[in-house]
């Protein structure tokens, strides 16, 4: 079985990558592994953000380790909030300011089409390598459920007419962003298995 740590500390994506794992890997998210620390996202791209984050935890402990950068990408504001999704209203990185400003963007827009993307860094073996995740959808006109986090409840996914936060989580992991950059992951952690 192969351990590998996972850079971050949200919770929220350590539960849906948990539940996507099969058992032969582990993750362990950095509170386990006794990590303690807030990595900062300062790249425009996120490439650089996944790697900045896998880099430092990598020089840390020398063991096998990823790490995500996620954003959502509005057509019609030119691809923001992109890299700068957590902190898109202010630097207290609040889901609720963040969803406030999005819609008040998009008020009396026709044109909501949007995608989460997310970008896995992996260093195996002292090699990097990057696995992306693309989720095409809509933003709503208003919050839609309690589930989830982050854009969540304002963001519908091709396919189906529920936002995120009402879909259990292995009804967005059907669509999701994460779950489509994670398998990509997994398959290619197997095919180094079988070498
Ligand atoms: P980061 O990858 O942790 O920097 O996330 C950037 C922003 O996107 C944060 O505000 C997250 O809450 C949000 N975010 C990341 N993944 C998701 C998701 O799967 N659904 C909704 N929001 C997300």
């Amino acid at each position: 079985m192969y351990t590998l740590i996972f850079a971050t500390n949200n919770q929220n994506k350590v539960q849906e990558i948990q539940s996507l794992v099969g058992v032969d890997f582990k993750i362990i998210p950095l509170k386990e592994a006794g990590i303690d620390i807030d990595i900062p996202e300062p790249h425009d791209s996120f490439q650089e953000n996944a790697y900045e984050k896998a880099k430092t935890i990598f020089s840390m402990t020398n063991e096998h380790c990823f790490s995500e950068d996620t954003g959502l990408e509005i057509e019609i504001l030119n691809g923001a909030p992109g890299v700068k999704s957590a902190r898109y209203a202010g630097d207290e990185r609040n889901f609720q300011a963040n969803i406030d400003k999005v819609l008040l963007e998009l008020k009396g827009i026709d044109n909501r089409a949007a995608q989460f993307r997310t970008v896995i860094c992996l260093i195996w073996k002292e090699t990097t390598y990057y696995f992306e995740g693309i989720c095409s959808g809509h933003i709503a006109t208003e919050m839609q459920g309690e589930k989830g986090f982050g854009y969540d409840p304002i963001f519908i996914p091709e396919g189906d007419t529920r936002s995120f936060a009402q879909m259990t989580m292995s009804e967005k992991n059907k669509y999701s962003h994460r779950q489509k950059a994670v398998t990509q992951l997994f398959a290619f952690l197997r095919s180094q298995q079988s070498n």
